[in-house]
């Protein structure tokens, strides 16, 4: 089955979104397979976004992601990939849809409050990044 990995960024745990968000893809129906909470070092954070890493936004984005705590989930489900960034909305939150998670709760793109995987590819990549295969369950 279809997997994503799903990460709840230092300003949506210190702004209390934790059970907001993970109540949204519960609802829908989606099956979550693993969680933690942790605080990713900044070459952690770089590995993470190595995609972006010619973009002038790179740096202070790697400082935000290791700033602080970080919610790591994997979420299980058909078509979760793509559903779960409909879910989460635009990139840039002033373009967020109202109803998206960022669209209701996010003003700013450089504090979007959540990330998901973009491809079946990054899934798979993220996901192996994240967690040891034995914390999925
Ligand atoms: P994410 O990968 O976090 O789910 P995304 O896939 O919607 O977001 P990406 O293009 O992968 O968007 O950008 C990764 C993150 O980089 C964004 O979520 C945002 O926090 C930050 N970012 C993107 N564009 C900008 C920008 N122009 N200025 C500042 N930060 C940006
Ligand atoms: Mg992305």
């Amino acid at each position: 089955m279809e997997r994503t990995f799903i990460a709840i960024k230092p300003d949506g745990v210190q702004r209390g979104l934790i059970s907001e968000i993970v109540s949204r893809f519960e609802r829908k129906g989606y099956k979550l397979v693993a969680i933690k909470l942790i605080v990713p070092s900044k070459e952690f954070a770089q590995k993470h976004y190595h995609d972006l890493k010619d973009r002038p936004f790179f740096n202070g984005l790697c400082d935000f992601l290791s700033s602080g705590p970080v919610l790591a989930m994997v979420w299980e489900g058909e078509g979760v990939i793509k559903y779960g960034r409909k879910l989460i909305g635009a990139t840039d939150p002033q373009k967020s849809e109202p109803g998206t998670i960022r669209g209701d709760l996010a003003v700013v793109v450089g504090r979007n409050i959540i990330h998901g995987s973009d491809g079946l590819e990054t899934a798979k990549d993220e996901i192996a990044l994240w967690f040891e295969p034995k914390e999925l369950v």
